[in-house]
């Protein structure tokens, strides 16, 4: 009987294949996990059920923990994001995205070790859009003081725990004075009265877009609200070698999902070129986060093994075609296996 259990969503476009690239790692590597396979997006559609399928909700709430591939979502039109309404339904309130440089992986900057944290509930994705008049629409931004200060004290608590020096917030504040300034005011009070041990600053966000592409290396953890989050994750994706080296999760008080940063890649569906990489980092991801929370000493040793095999693919220059590697998705894939053992 499998110890752990772990609610799996292939997700659309190129999902199904690098789920099951990250599955296959998995099982060589004897990680005593059992998948409960779930719908969601437009692979639940083409199976007659909701774009959200309330059995996939349940089965995440009743496991606790998710490994997810992308979702598509149709740009202007149709249903609402899948992925907002995953984190909306299970308030998954905390995005986190760490970026960083990878052995064997060569881009303009070394060194590079960011953590992105993403407000991942309200800000324009609050989904209140409407037409004003014919030819005028508007969409609503949404802050509350509730989650500014939820996602203040996370990111204050998790710099804490990973022992992280600072912690810049990047707003625009001076033209949104109401929302962004009421974000940053949380973030600063939640520093002042909680942990003036951790560095903090800020920075309006044209700005720090600049700094960070001139010396992301100055940077440690971004406090940032949600669309800011989605925008500055792909920017610092761009700095250590793209979408495909770059995993997340979304955390919430009751479960976590586990998901890379990229999207469902139609230009490259059943091409046999995708990158399963970003999704297993969220994989190895979501084992240290199970590790912590069952101290489970074997499943951080897991971790460990995992990203030492795809570590040592990079190094030995074993890459996909976005890394400048010459692998498809199933060659890649054997190569991180190959290389478990050293
Ligand atoms: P979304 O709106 O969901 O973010 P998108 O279309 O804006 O989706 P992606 O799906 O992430 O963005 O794709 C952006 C580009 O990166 C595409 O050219 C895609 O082929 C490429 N890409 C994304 N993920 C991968 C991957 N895992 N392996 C190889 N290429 C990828």
């Amino acid at each position: 009987m499998p110890t752990h259990h772990v609610v799996l969503i292939p997700g659309d476009g190129i999902g199904p294949s690098i789920a099951s690239s990250v599955q296959k790692i998995f099982s060589a590597a004897q990680i005593d996990i059992e998948w409960h396979e779930q719908v969601a997006g437009v692979a639940a559609i083409a199976k007659g059920k909701d774009v959200m399928p309330v059995e996939t909700l349940e089965a995440i709430e009743y496991h606790k923990v998710a490994l997810k591939g992308p979702c598509s979502t149709p740009v202007g039109e149709g249903f609402r994001s899948v992925n907002v309404a995953l984190r909306k339904r299970l308030n998954l309130y905390a995005a986190v995205r760490p970026v960083k440089s990878l052995p064997g992986v060569s881009t303009r900057f070394e060194g590079v070790d960011i953590i992105i944290v993403r407000e991942n509930t309200e800000g324009l994705y609050s989904g209140v859009e409407n037409e004003v008049l014919p030819g005028v629409v508007m969409s609503m931004k949404v802050a509350s003081e509730m989650a500014c200060t939820r996602i203040a004290h996370w990111a204050f608590r998790f710099a804490t725990r990973r022992r992280r020096k600072k912690i810049t917030a990047m707003h625009k504040a001076n033209i949104m004075k109401l929302t962004d300034g009421l974000f940053i005011r949380c973030a600063q009070q939640v520093h002042r009265s909680e942990y003036p041990n951790i560095d903090y600053d800020e920075l309006i966000i044209d700005a720090g877009c600049m700094k960070i592409v001139q010396d992301p290396t100055r940077f440690d953890i971004l406090l940032l609200e949600n669309l800011y989050g989605d925008v500055m994750s792909d920017l610092c994706a761009g700095l250590v070698g793209g979408l495909g080296v770059v995993p997340g999760a979304n955390f919430g008080d009751e479960a976590a999902v586990f998901e890379a940063v990229h999207g469902s890649a139609p230009d490259i569906v059943g091409k046999g070129i995708a990158n399963p990489l970003a999704l297993l980092m969220s994989g190895v991801m979501m084992l240290e986060y199970m590790a912590q929370e069952k101290n489970d000493g074997s499943l951080a040793q897991q971790a460990k093994r995992l990203r030492g095999a795809y570590e040592k693919c990079l190094v030995d220059g074993q890459k996909t075609k976005d890394l400048g590697g010459t692998l498809g998705t199933d060659a890649f894939t054997d190569a991180v296996i190959e290389r478990l053992d050293g």
